[in-house]
Parts: C-alpha cells; structure tokens; sequence
C-alpha cells in the first residue's frame, strides 16, 4: 500500500481552521507564525512559500522576515529577541540552512521555549528527552502520525531509522522509545545497514541518501517512511528509497513527494495553534490529538 502523507494531512486541515479560528475568537488577533529567512536559497524559498500557502488555508497568518544574505549574528539576534516579546507573534522559525557567517544553535537557542514551533531550541530538545515535550520537531511529529496510520500502538515493534540529525532521526527515536518501540537509529558510521532494515517492522529513511534502502534490505511485511528528498541531476525528486521497486514489495511505504513532506507543514501548523494556547493558557482548546 502507497501511504499518502498528502491525502492524510489535507484531511486534518479542517480540525486546525477551526482550533485556530478558536483561538483568534479568544485573543481577537488572528495566530500568526513569523519566519525568518536569511539569503535566497531557492529551495528555501520554496518551503517558504508552501508553508505561506497552507498557513492561509487553515487561517494562520504567516509573516515572512526576509533578511539579506550578509545579514550579520547581531541583527538576527535583535530580530529574534523582538519577535520573542511581541504578543502578536505566537510561532517563530528560522529557515535553515542560514549562511556561513551566522552560529545557527546560538540562534536557535534564543528563541522562546513556546515560540520554538520548529522545537529546535536546547531547551526544547532537553525537555523532549525529559520525557515532558512542549514543542517537538515537526518532521518527526509527521513520521510519528503516519506510521500511527499503520500501527495506532506501536509498543514492542522493532524501528531502524536512518539518519541520526536533530531535526529527524534523534527527535524520533525519542518519541517512538517514549511509545515502547524498539529503536536502532543507523548513519553514516553504520556497518551492515541491510542487517538492520532486514529485521525491522519499521524502517524510517532520513539520510538524504537518494535510492539507499533496495530492495534486498527489506522483509515483505515492512513499512517504510521515507523522509528524504534529493534532487537528480535530471530534475527529479526522489527519496532516500527506491521506490519504484519497494512498492509492490513491502507492506506499506511512502512516496516522495507526497509523503513526509505535507505531515511536516501540517505538524508546523498544529504547533504554531499549540504554542498561541500555550501562551495564552487556553487549556479549553485542543488541536490534533
Ligand atoms: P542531515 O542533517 O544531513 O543528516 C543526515 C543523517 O543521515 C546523518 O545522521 C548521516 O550520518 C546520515 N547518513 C548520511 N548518509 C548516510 C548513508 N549513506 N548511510 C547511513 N546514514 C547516512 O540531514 P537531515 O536534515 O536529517 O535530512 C535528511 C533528509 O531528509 C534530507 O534529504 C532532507 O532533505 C530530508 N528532510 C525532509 C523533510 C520533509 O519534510 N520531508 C524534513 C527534513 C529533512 P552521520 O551523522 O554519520 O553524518
């Protein structure tokens, strides 16, 4: 089975429009998500863009800082410092990957523990491994929710991930070991992928890699979450699996694009509603389970 993150996530969509029309009845401002973008990095802009798009399709507004590429530390700090005082700012991001001149973690260490809708920040990661998450990275958010599509209790399923990053595979090795699964998360230093991807009820691909997971790696019963996206010198845009022979193979997998990519967005928006309640204290409002 193709598992459509698309499909999946344009069918939450209703549920947030109406959390954040709840929340804007409550506050008389609409939520409203800030993004900092730094230089012009087109793929950047595209995320960008996406991120505009599905923000107004569920009623968030979505104000976009657009600094110049020289842009030194200082003035994003001075940015991010107003953004975290300003009430009318519920969410922040930073759009990654920021220039060779600026120290990412020291800006993503400032902003607001519940303005960290990208839940990037030391603290937000400390308090995900604390087992008492506030705002946890979206990507993994996304994985989580899909693979929940296919196993609601994941207890005791064995799960390789490969890709070990802050922003993927670490964030969702700890949310699958807080759900009892069985984690082995693999990169680059790991010897014998297939030994690994073989054995699993569960592979999550996050490396970037394009094609890496074939089909000799998996069992037939798998289910395969594939997050990366590489552009081929053609133009395409694949995953780290190879699709078009797992999909008759395994149980179930997912496609790209089309997959991971649309949970992320969706998970960025249910964040940005979570931070305005948080901030806020509106405990009478609720978003995606
Ligand atoms: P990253 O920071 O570059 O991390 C890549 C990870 O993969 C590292 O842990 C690396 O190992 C590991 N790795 C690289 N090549 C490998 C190989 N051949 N075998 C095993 N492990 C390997 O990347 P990221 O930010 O996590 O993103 C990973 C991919 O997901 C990228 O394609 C990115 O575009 C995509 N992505 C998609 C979404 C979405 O919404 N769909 C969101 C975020 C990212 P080491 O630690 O040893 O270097």
């Amino acid at each position: 089975m193709i598992l459509k993150g698309r499909d999946i996530a344009q069918a939450q969509i209703p549920l947030l429009r109406q959390t954040a029309q709840n929340i804007q009845n409550q506050l008389q401002i609409p939520v409203t998500l800030h993004i900092v973008s730094v230089g012009d990095d087109p793929a950047s802009q595209v995320y960008i863009s996406m991120k505009k798009r599905k923000g107004s399709e569920v009623g968030i507004h979505v104000e976009v800082h657009q600094l110049d590429k020289d842009t030194d530390q200082k003035n994003i700090e001075m940015l991010i410092a107003h953004l975290n005082q300003d009430p009318h700012a519920h969410g922040i991001i930073v759009q990654l990957p920021l220039p060779s001149q600026i120290n990412k973690d020291t800006i993503l260490n400032m902003i607001h523990p519940l303005k960290d809708v990208d839940g990037l920040s030391a603290t937000s990661q400390g308090l995900l491994i604390q087992q008492n998450p506030t705002l946890v990275p979206c990507t993994p958010l996304g994985c989580l929710h899909l693979i929940k599509e296919v196993y609601p209790d994941v207890s005791g399923k064995t799960v390789t991930i490969v890709g070990r990053s802050c922003l993927v595979g670490l964030p969702l090795s700890l949310l699958l070991i807080q759900e009892n699964a069985t984690v082995t998360l693999c990169h680059s230093k790991t010897i014998d992928l297939k030994k690994h991807t073989l054995s699993s009820d569960i592979i999550v691909m996050a490396c970037g890699t394009p094609h890496l997971l074939t089909e000799d790696m998996v069992s037939q019963n798998a289910v395969v979450i594939d997050v990366g996206i590489s552009r081929l010198p053609s133009g395409e845009i694949v995953g780290d699996a190879d699709f078009e022979n797992l999909y008759q193979r395994v149980n179930v997998i997912t496609p790209v694009p089309g997959g991971v990519g649309p949970m992320t967005v969706l998970y960025l928006l249910h964040n940005t509603l979570k931070a305005a309640i948080l901030q806020n204290n509106l405990s009478n409002i609720s978003t995606i389970k």
